[in-house]
């Protein structure tokens, strides 16, 4: 009776296995209903001696452990219809000859329908059941044991990433240094992200440190709000520490100015707290041990030619340079949005033209504003195009920076609205011309949607 208490769970377990068996083949006929392609559970694994189970290695009992999860032999036998042709002692002489062969006998062998072969299994049904209750078992014991060496690799690996995540909390900053300078010396790129000041200037260099950042963009002050305290020699100090440590070089370091500033407004006031605010952010510049500042050029507002509006911000310029050394005034080019100017490289041209000091102008390129603009950087030539009328109309030595950003609208929509890289209309192929771009090496790329 021993036999037949084997032969009731073999069933149980082979109906189960039939029903899970059923919708895959569905599936598989659906797409050729002539051609079945066995794959790990495939019959001719299954025909594997008991012995050779033992012998396996961990990737193929790894193999057979999916296999017992698709018996497809016990289920044609339950069901009465042969999945596939040969019988068990058939396929045994056959794999032995055909073992050398390749897939394609295999798959053309399992092709064939045999009704012989369908009656004979039927009259071997208690037979074979039997047999297959020993293979589930000695199955069972395999998949026991493959079970537990997977768990023991799966426990392996969760304690290897526990590992690597304790390195990860005990990592002290300036361990990422070695880190970082290996970077800049395999790549003439210089990516990095605006980072945030939250906490103090200082967390700027060390959060741009910790993301792995080559380059970085942040703003020196409060962007509400016209007055600012001063600058505390202390802050500064700590500041142009930490990005010792990080290796940044001030090349790199491209801060922004606060949105408020217009140095082409037309109305007198705003104008005069902007020039004031360029020298404040200049002489911040200075004691921060920096060397480029980026502004946006300003805006007419309607209120006057365009012409006069160049003239003003390059006279704000030529007022700062007088008033602080060495610091150069970085130019974005705009989208072309309403008054503003410096969305046509004309107009860069304009303002750079009036400069006095040329060693300190300079342009950085914004992706999303140039592509608002009207230039197609998804298309296959449209940075070289960019590029070459850039280089024609302003220079590419002033070329000092660049901004990464996709674009919510399309091309020449004239809206500034950033995107995160590869969701807008420039598209990931874009990017890629961006990155590949030899014009854009040695100087900072700095990304401008969020990076985590
Ligand atoms: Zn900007
Ligand atoms: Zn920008």
């Amino acid at each position: 009776m021993a036999g037949q208490d084997g032969v009731a769970p073999a069933e149980k377990q082979i109906r189960k296995n039939v029903g899970r068996t059923k919708i895959k083949r569905r599936q598989e006929n659906s797409d050729n209903p002539d051609v079945h392609v066995p794959k790990s559970g495939s019959p001719k694994k299954q025909r594997r001696k008991k012995g050779e189970t033992k012998e396996k290695t961990e990737d193929q009992n790894t193999e057979d452990v999916s296999m017992n999860k698709e018996p497809d032999e016990n289920k044609s036998i339950v069901d009465g219809i042969p999945k596939s042709g040969p019988s068990k002692k058939q396929r045994t002489k056959e794999e032995t000859a055909e073992k050398t062969e390749g897939q394609n006998a295999e798959v053309s062998m399992n092709k064939e329908p045999d009704k012989k072969l369908q009656k004979k299994q039927r009259r071997k049904k208690e037979e074979t059941l039997k047999e297959n209750t020993e293979d589930i078992a000695i199955n069972e014991d395999s998949g026991k044991s493959n079970r537990a060496k997977i768990s023991r690799r799966k426990k392996n690996e969760t304690k290897k990433s526990k590992n690597e995540m304790k390195v990860k909390e005990s990592i002290e900053v300036p361990d990422l240094i070695p880190r970082r300078l290996q970077l800049c010396s395999t790549s003439q790129k210089y990516v990095g992200a605006h980072v945030s000041i939250q906490g103090g200037l200082w967390n700027a260099a060390l959060e741009a440190g910790r993301i792995g950042a080559k380059a970085f963009g942040l703003f020196l002050r409060s962007q509400r709000t016209w007055s600012c305290k001063p600058l505390e020699k202390s802050a500064a100090e700590k500041f142009r520490r930490t990005c010792k440590e990080f290796g940044f070089d001030s090349r790199f370091i491209l801060p922004h100015s606060p949105y408020l500033m217009n140095l082409g407004s037309p109305k007198p006031d705003v104008l005069q707290k902007s020039r004031d605010m360029l020298v404040d952010e200049l002489n911040r510049c200075h004691q921060l041990g920096l060397t480029l500042y980026n502004i946006h050029p300003g805006s007419h507002l309607g209120e006057m030619s365009v012409n006069k509006c160049l003239e003003l911000i390059s006279d704000g310029i030529n007022h700062a340079h007088s008033q602080v050394p060495d610091i150069t005034v970085v130019l974005e080019n705009m989208s072309c949005q309403g008054s503003t100017v410096g969305g046509r490289f004309e107009e860069l041209h304009g303002i750079i033209d009036l400069v006095k000091d040329k060693t300190r102008i300079g342009v950085c390129l914004d992706t999303c504003h140039a592509f608002a603009a009207g230039h197609n950087l998804s298309e296959e030539k449209g940075l070289k195009h960019m590029l070459d009328e850039f280089d024609k109309v302003v220079g590419l030595l002033y070329l000092r920076a660049v901004h990464l950003n996709d674009s919510k609208g399309k091309v020449g929509c004239r809206l500034d609205r950033h995107e995160n890289i590869g969701q807008g209309h420039i598209g990931v192929k874009g990017f890629r011309q961006v990155m590949n771009e030899p014009r854009f090496n040695e100087i900072p790329m700095i990304l401008e949607t969020p990076y985590t």
